[in-house]
């Protein structure tokens, strides 16, 4: 791990990343990717010691309350966190200012701060985006070897509809020939069902490879997959997307069920739903400039 001041947080989407790297693990991160142009080892966590000063600016000075999110790069509650607390601190910031709140993660450190979530969300809006993948847990300790398995997942998605914070699943990726079955579709969808999930996002029964992540994909499957990442190779060359093939059908399947079950399933209407302040904040500012006045 090693600290950097960093010069500027909020992405034009209004995301920022705390964190650069991770610790997770998992085989298929498209974090690794050459694309991103990492400068120190993935598992060599960059912090933005400056983070909460910088968020404290923005958040000054914008006058239009918004949504921000965060761990579209990273997930902001990878091991650090729990000693170095800047997620905790960022989203302290949040609720203060009045401002929403989203974060992506697949860690169950996330329960630490439902307080907060639960009081930005009284006060705006908070999502938890949680990402469901694997729902054999066997499996999902070799695939994502250093975060809680989907089960776990799970069970924090229940705690945060408990306290009626909204919850988005990242249904994604599905690694051909090894989680794209039926089977697997239907149980994370059963445990979406039951968790009362506002949407899920799924672009396809498949997953994305490139320079970097490619490799270090291909080097995990060979080791405990032997043979495998040459069916990839033969199957798909060099391509960025690898879908299942039995893509087709399980969209059909997911779709279908989401529609039944009145959850949100398509990647846009998601997004819109993440990014959209409710009107009750603009009220709540009004409020308070009027209290100024
Ligand atoms: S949690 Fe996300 S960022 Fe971290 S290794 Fe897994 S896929 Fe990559």
């Amino acid at each position: 791990m090693h600290f950097v001041q960093a010069k500027s947080l909020l992405t034009r989407w209004n995301g920022m990343n705390i964190y650069r790297g991770c610790s997770h693990g998992c085989i298929y991160c498209d974090s690794r990717s050459e694309c991103y142009q990492m400068k120190h080892p993935f598992e060599d966590i960059e912090v933005k010691e400056n983070a909460p000063v910088l968020l404290e600016n923005i958040l000054k000075t914008k006058r239009k309350k918004i949504m921000i999110s965060t761990g579209s790069m990273s997930d902001p509650y990878q091991h650090c966190e729990e000693k170095l607390g800047m997620t905790r601190k960022c989203l302290e910031l949040i609720d203060r200012y009045g401002f929403g709140a989203s974060v992506i993660t697949k860690s169950d450190l996330v329960l630490r701060d439902i307080d907060l979530f639960d009081s930005i969300n009284r006060k705006s809006k908070s999502v938890l985006q949680m990402s469901l993948t694997i729902a054999d847990d066997r499996l999902s300790k070799i695939i994502e070897p250093h975060v809680c398995t989907t089960a776990r997942r799970y069970e924090v998605l229940k705690e945060f509809q408990k306290r009626a914070i909204p919850t988005v699943v990242w249904m994604t990726p599905f690694l051909p020939l090894l989680t794209d079955t039926e089977e697997n579709l239907r149980t994370i969808l059963d445990y979406c069902i039951d968790a009362g999930v506002k949407g899920i996002i799924c672009f396809n029964i498949g997953m994305t490879l490139r320079q970097g992540d490619r490799e270090y994909y291909y080097k995990a499957l060979d080791r405990h997959f032997p043979g495998l990442s040459r069916e990839y190779q033969k199957r798909y060359g060099s391509a960025y997307e690898v879908n299942s093939a039995d893509n087709t059908r399980l969209m059909k399947l997911f779709h279908t069920t989401c529609e039944q079950h009145g959850i949100l399933h398509t990647p846009d209407e998601c997004f819109r739903y993440i990014a959209q302040m409710p009107e009750k904040s603009d009220q709540l500012s009004l409020f308070e400039d009027l209290e100024k006045s």
